[in-house]
């Protein structure tokens, strides 16, 4: 017995030793200021998520489905789109939320995850996220406050991707500017790298070329002319 207390003892304190060594840091679960507040009992910090909320009065019980990047930061617009008027066309959920508030009826609002996510991939071009949101929006029994035509919705996932790819070009104008010796390959080759991961579309090519004519206006020559 003494000997199985004494390894238990040493473990201990090969445990506490490695402990204040290399400290171990569990990744954050739940960032709330007001733990037992959770949304999602302690995981909160989540991404790529479809989440459900229920809204639940004396009589009734309403779902909604919603997709999130980052649940957290989704679910702070959510609870501000229900404290301020003037967001309560936001969602159907928040529609739902003034409508009850409006009629002076109490509610409760859970929340969790129905599915992680991957994100927008831009190899097989296919967002798992909205693809999985509209999984749960046919589903009626889970999503009664989604509207139909939500299934209709583009993935805004793509377009994010996109908006990337303009800061690219945008970084590419601006080293342009300083090196105006570069500037057409430079642009070349801001499109060739966007376009293997993301492909341009008529219309991000339409603005591309706006921007690239108004740079040239704003430079008084021929785009391109120092290179020659
Ligand atoms: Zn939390
Ligand atoms: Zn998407």
């Amino acid at each position: 017995m003494k000997a199985v207390i004494s390894s238990h003892n040493k473990n201990m304190l090969a445990q506490d030793h490695g402990a204040t060594a290399a400290p171990v840091q569990q990744p954050r679960t739940c960032n709330c200021k007001n733990k037992p507040k959770c949304p999602l009992q302690g995981n909160c910090v989540k991404e790529n998520v479809v989440y459900q909320a229920t809204v639940a009065t004396e009589t009734t019980t309403e779902t909604h489905v919603g997709l999130a990047s980052n649940f957290k930061e989704r679910y702070r617009n959510h609870q501000t789109s229900f404290r301020h008027r003037s967001k309560r066309n936001e969602t159907e959920l928040s529609k739902y939320i003034w409508d009850l508030k409006d009629r002076k009826k109490s509610f409760h609002v859970k929340w969790r995850i129905l599915r992680s996510c991957q994100p927008y991939s831009n190899v097989s071009k296919e967002c798992d996220l909205c693809l999985q949101e509209k999984y749960f929006i046919i589903r009626k029994d889970l999503s009664s406050l989604n509207k139909r035509n939500e299934l209709a919705s583009s993935c805004r996932h793509r377009n994010r991707l996109s908006l990337k790819f303009f800061r690219i070009l945008f970084i590419a104008f601006d080293v342009v500017e300083f090196y105006p010796s570069i500037s057409l390959e430079l642009l070349s080759e801001a499109l060739q790298f966007a376009s293997e991961h993301d492909p341009i579309t008529d219309n991000e090519r339409h603005i591309i070329l706006e921007a690239k004519s108004s740079l040239l206006y704003s430079y008084g020559e021929p785009w391109g002319k120092k290179t020659s």
